[in-house]
This record gives structure tokens, sequence and C-alpha cells, in this order.
């Protein structure tokens, strides 16, 4: 189909963007790389009157270190955060997520902040991006602000970002020496995670996990942390049983979505068995 008529602006930087998403606040929509905004305009679900191309900045396209940082541009591709040796060397768990969304057009096309903005919650970056606990940079009207990942994602489509707000920038921590995997039961036509486990994990010395984080997309109406897992495995010697144990807490406290991919009990089934195998990838890598 094609999408209904619209008034298309082109900014050069992210000061002209934010006037006009403030002029235009009641009826416009961003577009970065297209790859949800475009399917859902030709469907004339999103019928905006002025679009505000983004691609244009070139101040948004980056990955660079930053002190024990990593900072990445809104506007890199998801082929970008694939192929980064920084983030393979010092986040690989953004690198390895990346590599599993879609195909290579929409990895091509496709950008980091469109994908945590749009907030869907199949998606696959909102889990590695809990898991990795980055922080967002949100540019408005009066200012820069930072938010912190677990209270980014509000819930269906639906992102704590104002409608006059900009995602700009993501923070992640530098951290060689973490163990990390994402494993995700794809839609088998667009890739899209039924459901999908990001962990980040580290052993001390003695072998005993030190740190856990487990981010979980799929399963509900936003991606979210599997804390109660999180807590049975922190200082644990990570030894099966145990975390066979600990992966039947993933849907404690969350309502499983039910859909035409999978039934609640599906996705809660899912979510355990792809915890466990999330958990033992990261330790063996
Ligand atoms: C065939 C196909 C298969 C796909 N498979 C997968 C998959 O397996 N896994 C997966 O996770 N995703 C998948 N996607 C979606 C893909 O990852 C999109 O790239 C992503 O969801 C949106 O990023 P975008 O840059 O294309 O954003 P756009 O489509 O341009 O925008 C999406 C939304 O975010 C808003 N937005 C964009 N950038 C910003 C910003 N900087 N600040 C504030 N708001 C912003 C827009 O206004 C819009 O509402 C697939 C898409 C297609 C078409």
């Amino acid at each position: 189909m094609i999408p209904a008529s619209f008034e298309y602006f082109a900014p050069g930087s992210v000061k002209e963007a934010i006037e006009m998403l403030s002029t235009y606040r009641d009826d416009v929509k961003l577009l970065a790389g297209g790859q949800s905004l475009v399917p859902l305009m030709k469907l004339r679900l999103a019928k905006p009157t002025y679009v505000i191309d983004l691609s244009r900045i070139a101040d948004l396209n980056y990955i660079r270190p930053e002190d024990d940082t990593i900072r990445i541009g809104a506007l890199a591709t998801h082929a970008q955060v694939e192929q980064s040796e920084l983030l393979k060397r010092d986040c690989p768990l953004l690198s390895q997520t990346a590599a599993t969304i879609g195909d290579v057009q929409v990895r091509n096309q496709g950008t980091i902040g469109g994908s945590l903005a749009h907030a869907d919650p199949a998606g696959d970056l909102p889990a590695a991006i809990l898991a990795v606990e980055a922080e967002m940079k949100a540019s408005g009207p009066s200012g820069e602000r930072w938010i912190k990942a677990e209270d980014f994602f509000v819930g269906f489509l639906t992102s704590c970002l104002q409608p006059d707000e900009i995602l700009t920038e993501i923070k992640v921590p530098a951290s060689r020496g973490s163990k990390t995997a994402y494993l995700k039961a794809a839609q088998r036509a667009s890739g899209f995670a039924v459901v999908g486990v990001a962990v980040r994990l580290e052993l001390g010395k003695d072998g005993l996990c030190e740190e856990i984080a487990i981010g979980v997309t799929g399963v509900a109406d936003k991606a979210y942390r599997a804390t109660s897992v999180e807590k049975i495995l922190k200082g644990s010697s990570l030894e099966a049983a145990l975390v066979q144990r600990a992966a039947a807490e993933a849907t404690r406290g969350v309502d499983p979505l039910e859909d035409i991919n999978g039934s609640k009990d599906y996705r809660s089934h899912l979510a355990r068995v792809y915890t466990v195998r999330a958990i033992q990838a990261a330790m063996a890598s």
C-alpha cells in the first residue's frame, strides 16, 4: 500500500529537529531507518501529517569510547552495532544481539535509536540494553536528560520519551570481563523474538557468579529484567540444577502475552527454556 500524504523535513542538526518536533508535536513522526515506521505508514496504521527525517544528522551516527563507557549515536545501524570491533570487545552482548535482527537489509537500514524508541515488545535490542544496564540520552527543548534502561520501556510500543524529545545517544558500560549471550525463539518470517533472553554475567576468581543481569523480550508488553532469576543466581556457582530452578522464575510478576505466535503457557515455557540456554551459552563464551 501507499502511505497517506505527508510533509517531509530533513533537518541537519538535532537542534533544528527539536524545533520542528516542538512546532508540529501533535501530528508528527520522527523517521530514522524507517524499518518500523514505513510499514506502519504503508498500512495506514500511522498517518502523520509531518515526517522529520533524522538520517541527515551526521552527528548522530557514531560508536566511540569515552572513559569507561561506550557512546552510541542513535543513528548507528544494527549492522554497525553488529560489526563494531569496540563493541565486540567491550560490550559484546549488543553486537551478538544486533546480529540476530531481521535480515541484512533490515540491519543495514534499522537504527539502534529507532529500535529502542519504538519499544516493540518483540524487539531484540531492548533485552540487551536492559542486561548491559545502558542509559539513554533524551534531547528536548529544555535540554538533555539521561534515562536508565529499566525506566525507559513503559508499555506496548511506548517508551518514556516525551513527544518533543529525541533519543540521541546510548551509553553502555565497557566491561571486558563479562560473559554474554542473547538467544531467541524467532518468529520464522520476520525474525522478531517470540521470546528472547539476553544474559550478562561475571564470575569471581572463586568461580562464583559475582554479577548477573538478564533481559527478557517477547514475553510481555515490554522488555523487562528477570530480577527473581538474578537474585537466586547471584553469588552461586551456577550449577545446572540451580539454574534450572531459577529459570522457572523468568516470568515472575509478569503477565505473558497471548497472540498468534504463542499462548501465555507457551511463552512462559520458552522464557524458562531460553533463560537456561542463554545462561549456559554465556558461561561457555
Ligand atoms: C522485515 C523486518 C524484519 C524485522 N525483524 C526484526 C527482528 O528480528 N528484531 C527486531 O528487533 N526488529 C526487527 N525489525 C524492526 C527493525 O529492527 C527496526 O529497524 C527498528 O524496530 C526500528 O528502527 P528504525 O531505525 O528503522 O526506526 P523507524 O522505523 O524509522 O522509527 C521507529 C519509531 O521510532 C521513532 N524514532 C526513530 N528514531 C527515533 C529517535 N532517535 N528518537 C525518538 N524516536 C525515534 C519513530 O518516530 C518511529 O515511531 C524488523 C523490521 C522489518 C521490516
